[in-house]
């Protein structure tokens, strides 16, 4: 055990000063400081059968999610305890077997939790949202599991190599490399990605390009995502970096279920992330998540000698999963708050809060989303603010730019 020195608390108090600046900077939003969210009726807004019918089909999803969990934690557990005479069977070299146990265990919790994801689809298919098979369940996401692989062994070559390089104090450089790798990797994301197109109703291309010049974004191409051949639910999303920046529409949005003025709020949600940075500002959080994290995964696998060494990796993969699932609430947190802050943005580009209302309405309908979710469900799930708070936020600023008097629902397309 090495003597704290002072360069010790120099480093530790320096770092601690600048990752609380850098959350700072991070964490601004354009969202009104006194913004107080009325209370919404739920049942009224979003009608009782089908808050009824979303609850019933989320328990299922909650408690499969659970179950999940608990399993991979478990087989992390055994693996932590058995792969280390693994790393003593390996010809790979130190690191090369650190990355086959990273792989290895990568794999194993994959097989673990497929029965859940199975499940999962089973509910989705029997509530009518997804069309796809069980061997697309299995096989579909063949891109993004190599992804996985691919992340994993990168990561773990970085942070044994520095492990092995400068010791103990691995920690911060790792982190930063961490955070260079997840740079490397949200850029090329646009890339990776099959069957993205451009928008073929002139309408829409039309209306993206207004809302993009209200909210002065340019350069970043809309793209539709078709999926509607394995799922009828609808979403958008925004992704890339600089010039791989895009917005994603799935194309069940374009299905005629929403109105094009509840379209227009989703490119603006979409736009307002890219205006704002939002996905930057994510990369960013994971760096400064990824600082504490390292410090914690150099303290944890000193009993198996430290990330230098492979027969630590099996005990760093459960380490990791501990440490994510607790970070889970904060990082729901800083989400939530991006999201809030780019339904904020489509509010004061759209000024429709009547068709915001009706998106989020019809967003529960499409994907079976209780409005009000459980408490212990927010806080460990919600990426999102409740639909309920979507809907109170349009109230609110309906408030806030004088319309006291509820502006009208459109009607629903036929
Ligand atoms: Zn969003």
């Amino acid at each position: 055990m090495t003597a704290v020195r002072p360069w010790h608390v120099a480093v530790l108090v320096s770092s601690g000063v600048a990752w609380i600046a850098a959350a700072w900077a991070l964490a601004g939003t354009v969202v009104p400081d006194d913004l107080a969210l009325p209370a919404v009726d739920v049942e009224g807004v979003f009608g009782a059968a089908l808050v009824e019918r979303a609850e019933r089909y989320e328990r299922f999803l909650y408690v499969n999610w659970a179950l999940a969990q608990i399993a991979m934690l478990a087989t992390l557990v055994v693996y932590a305890r058995r792969g280390v005479r693994l790393a003593r069977e390996s010809a790979a070299g130190p690191v090369g077997t650190g990355m086959l146990l990273g792989m290895l265990g990568l794999a194993v919790v994959w097989l673990t939790t497929l029965p859940f994801s199975v499940a999962a689809l089973w509910w989705d298919r029997r509530h009518g949202l997804s069309q796809a098979g069980y061997l697309h369940a299995v096989l579909g996401d063949w891109l993004a599991l190599g992804g996985m692989f691919l992340a994993i062994s990168i990561a773990l070559l970085v942070v044994m190599t520095l492990a092995r390089r400068l010791g103990p104090w691995w920690w911060i450089p790792g982190a930063l490399a961490l955070g260079a790798i997840a740079v490397g990797l949200v850029f090329a994301d646009p890339y990776l990605r099959t069957g993205l197109e451009p928008a073929r109703e002139g309408r829409v291309e039309q209306a993206y390009e207004r809302l993009a010049r209200a909210q002065g974004v340019a350069g970043v191409p809309l793209r539709i995502e078709k999926v509607s051949d394995v799922t009828t639910e609808a979403n958008a999303y925004a992704s890339g970096l600089g010039p791989s920046r895009r917005v994603v529409l799935w194309d069940t949005l374009l299905d005629g279920r929403f109105t094009e003025r509840e379209v227009d709020v989703v490119l603006a949600h979409e736009l307002a992330h890219q205006a704002r940075d939002h996905v930057p500002k994510a990369v960013g959080w994971f760096a400064l998540f990824a600082l504490p994290g390292a410090l914690v995964l150099s303290l944890v696998t000193r009993s198996r000698g430290g990330m230098a060494q492979p027969a630590a990796v099996p005990l760093a993969l459960l380490a990791v999963a501990v440490l994510q699932l607790v970070a889970t609430p904060a990082a729901n947190v800083v989400s939530r708050r991006m999201e809030a802050e780019a339904d904020w943005k489509a509010l004061e580009t759209t000024r429709d809060p009547a068709a915001a209302r009706g998106l989020f309405r019809e967003l529960a309908a499409t994907s079976l989303a209780d409005p009000s979710p459980p408490a212990w469900a927010r806080l460990l799930l919600g990426t999102h603010p409740t639909l309920a708070d979507r809907v109170a936020m349009a109230e609110a600023w309906a408030e806030h730019h004088g319309g006291s008097e509820p502006s009208t629902t459109e009607p629903r397309p036929q």
